[in-house]
């Protein structure tokens, strides 16, 4: 399973454009996610999600709620609490506490865990489009959430929310022996230990296809022959969309650029299934977190 995919919602992309249909959404019946600082609201202590309900959050600025969809005839929204009051604020949250999705990662339950990503999602990029890109003009928010709109008569510019594609990629090769390895890479950013699939951002005018093969040259100096599609993630943190292929090399020689990566190595599934699980204190080569492509793919992998 891929984490933060399993929107359960029915976005309701037509109906949401009108105002009144919208307002009707907010009723005693609806959930309301919280938003602060990137970060949402839990109950305390547990990787569980903490809804408010219409009455708790009534008095707050709705008219820049984000709608997100339905599910068993509830609306959900999203808001964005950042700037107001702290008093206000904790009032609103108690037993409650605001906390990153990806502390908790696999522990939250995955279509409320994908609910809570499309929201921090949505309003990192509000956050990020205040102004018309066109004009320069302060826009605001339109068709509930789900686009900016320009007030400037001479510009009336629409922007709507954006996906930066990434590609990341398990590449592979078989030596004469007929053993396969799979090439990861580490930043020297990275826990001890951990070694993870190569990626990168897809530049314009490229194929994603081309942008594997240039990532992979570029990081650990591989050539490639070719690039399979396997499976796509939505990675709001905060706005890409993880392409994922199976690539497979040419030659195993590798030149690390050490601008990009701290080191870069072959693996077979033998030694994969030594490495010890990310977050382990002990020493020694780590897999990636369990809610990342990266994990899926190397596990689709190696089964
Ligand atoms: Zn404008």
């Amino acid at each position: 399973m891929l984490f933060y995919t399993q929107l359960p919602l029915n976005r309701h992309s037509q109906e949401r454009k009108d105002n009144n249909w919208l307002l009707r959404q907010q009723t005693n019946n609806s959930k309301w996610v919280l938003v602060h600082n990137h970060h949402s609201l839990f109950k305390a202590n547990t990787p569980e999600l903490l809804f408010l309900d219409y009455q708790q959050v009534k008095s707050l600025p709705l008219w820049e709620a984000i709608y997100l969809g339905s599910m068993n005839g509830q609306g959900y929204f999203a808001l964005d609490v950042t700037d107001l009051d702290p008093s206000i604020l904790d009032s609103l949250v108690l037993g409650g506490e605001f906390k990153d999705i990806r502390s908790y990662g696999p522990l939250v339950e995955q279509q409320l865990g994908s609910i809570a990503s499309l929201s921090r999602g949505l309003v990192h990029w509000h956050k990020t489009h205040r102004f018309c890109g066109r004009c320069g003009t302060k826009n605001s928010m339109f068709e509930a959430g789900h686009c900016r709109l320009c007030p400037n008569p001479n510009c009336k510019h629409m922007t709507f929310p954006r996906t930066d594609p990434a590609v990341i990629m398990l590449v592979l090769h078989e030596d004469k022996q007929g053993v396969e390895r799979c090439l990861l890479g580490r930043q020297a950013s990275w826990p001890e230990g951990v070694y993870s699939t190569l990626a990168g951002f897809v530049d314009p005018g490229e194929s994603l296809e081309q942008a594997v093969a240039r990532e992979v040259e570029e990081e650990a100096g591989v050539m490639i022959k070719s690039a399979e599609y396997v499976a796509s993630q939505s990675w709001p943190f905060p706005s890409s969309i993880m392409l994922g292929f199976f690539a497979r090399a040419v030659d195993p020689t590798i030149f690390v650029d050490k601008h990009e990566l701290d080191d870069a190595r072959w693996f077979t599934r033998e030694e994969l299934n030594t490495f010890l699980e990310w977050g382990s204190d002990q020493t020694g080569y780590k897999l990636t977190r369990h809610d990342s492509i990266s994990r899926f793919l190397i596990e689709k992998w190696r089964k």
